[in-house]
């Protein structure tokens, strides 16, 4: 079997082969890292899945109100010995990310309250969660409100900023993880750490909540090992494990998560009702696989970099420098390259290969948005998907990845299809 004639025969040049094969070449010891964490993760799941007891019939689910799902609520320990904290709300009746947190941030305030995010402007969908962006049913129509401190140009804390926002009214602070769609770097949890002991020194009783989205098994410890109060996330990004179809989850302080419980159930019910249904399987094998996946998709992420790089691309993160989500950011500083490269992850995806993406405005969005995922969960962004605004400077933003040799496949084919768009940058 000759790979490079399979590589050939999809269209993948003998250049930018090559270019793959140096890129590669140059990681061995990168990879080995990222396999070592991904080995950490691993034990950490199994120990936690074997601490709990964790039997075949917690592998059947429950229907209508959802009393005494076995499965339910050893799963909610399972994460919570995962996070090492006390607690834990892990359901498919939380739709996605956004809700999550959501749910976390209603949950802990309540009027004349005050949100305050040290790290920038918070996840865009968090914007009208908040009600920073004016919005139906947003916290700042129930008289919370919100401030902010942005970083630094090199990525650090403004601590004096963070200080002078902290007043009689902060309750909550949230604290997103990855970089998201924002050109800032994404924070390590000793970093995450070392902020929120600073946060509590000014002011003990604060929540803090981490926006924990992308970030899972990306390091050996998690947010919740660095003081956070709270952390969130989705179930169809890393935690998951390509595996979950549905879901979202909080963890953290008990009286807390109790608290978030009684807001996503009803007052009185909290964890004791919500039905999984016959989601349960998935959930418990989506946890065990994810080490492993989270390692497929940095690899992925950082053989985008370098394969971009080499190209001339100017690429964020570089190829070489820490990570602490799956996001790659690469600009391409063309549209037709943007949709080259989009079209180009679609049409090497398990689903939807051939549909072509077009841009188009998408919501809550200053201008039209090209989207690629051909993904078995839709939208499901551990998956390998790639999307970017359609304006200067024509970013794409990559994440994801199942399977390395997927991922690497469809970088190879990316690269190709932008290459034959004229000039490189
Ligand atoms: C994806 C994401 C969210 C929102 O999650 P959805 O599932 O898309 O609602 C929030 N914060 C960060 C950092 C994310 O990456």
């Amino acid at each position: 079997m000759d790979l490079q004639n399979a590589y050939k025969e999809l269209g993948i040049s003998d250049s930018i082969q090559r270019i793959g094969r140096e890129v590669l070449s140059s990681l061995s010891e990168r990879f080995q890292e990222i396999d070592e964490r991904a080995e950490y993760g691993q034990l950490k799941v199994l120990q936690a899945l074997k601490q709990n007891n964790v039997s075949e019939a917690c592998l059947s689910g429950t229907t209508g109100y959802g009393y005494n799902d076995l499965g339910r609520d050893t799963l909610e320990k399972v994460y919570a010995d995962v996070f090492h904290t006390e607690d834990a709300l892990v359901r498919p009746q939380i739709t996605c990310g956004t809700h999550a947190l959501a749910i976390a941030l209603s949950s802990m305030v309540r009027p004349g309250d005050e949100i305050l995010s040290p790290v920038g402007a918070p996840y865009d969908t968090l914007l009208e969660v908040i009600g920073i962006r004016p919005s139906r049913g947003s916290l700042a129509e129930w008289g919370v409100t919100y401030a902010q401190a942005d970083l630094k140009p090199d990525g650090s804390f403004d601590y004096d900023a963070i200080e002078n926002r902290i007043g009689e009214h902060t309750k909550l602070v949230t604290i997103q993880r990855s970089r998201g769609y924002a050109t800032r770097p994404s924070l390590s949890t000793e970093k995450i750490g070392a902020l929120i002991r600073f946060l509590k020194g000014i002011k003990p009783g604060l929540i803090c909540m981490v926006d924990n989205c992308y970030g899972e098994f990306t390091e050996i410890t998690e947010p919740s090992d660095a003081g956070a109060d709270l952390v969130v996330g989705s179930l169809i990004k890393n935690i998951g494990g390509g595996l979950a179809p549905v879901g979202g989850y909080i963890a953290g302080k008990k009286e807390y998560v109790e608290q978030c419980a009684f807001r996503l159930t009803s007052p009185g019910l909290g964890k004791e009702v919500g039905a999984s249904l016959g989601l349960l399987p998935s959930f418990y094998q989506g946890l065990f696989f994810a080490p492993t996946v989270v390692a497929n998709a940095v690899k992925s992420a950082v053989f985008a970099a370098g394969v971009f790089e080499k190209l001339g691309y100017p690429v964020f993160p570089k190829m070489t420098e820490p990570r602490y989500d799956i996001v790659q950011e690469i600009i391409l500083g063309k549209p037709e390259k943007l949709i080259a490269f989009c079209r180009a992850i679609q049409a090497s995806s398990p689903i939807d290969a051939s549909f072509a993406p077009e841009p188009w405005p998408m919501p809550g969005y200053d201008c039209d948005v090209i989207m690629a995922a051909g993904t078995f969960t839709s939208g499901s962004s551990i998956e390998l998907s790639a999307d970017g605004p359609m304006r200067e400077p024509y970013s794409v933003y990559f994440q994801g990845g199942l399977t390395f040799p997927h991922a690497k496949f469809a970088i190879l084919s990316a690269a190709q299809a932008t290459a034959g768009t004229g000039n490189m940058v």
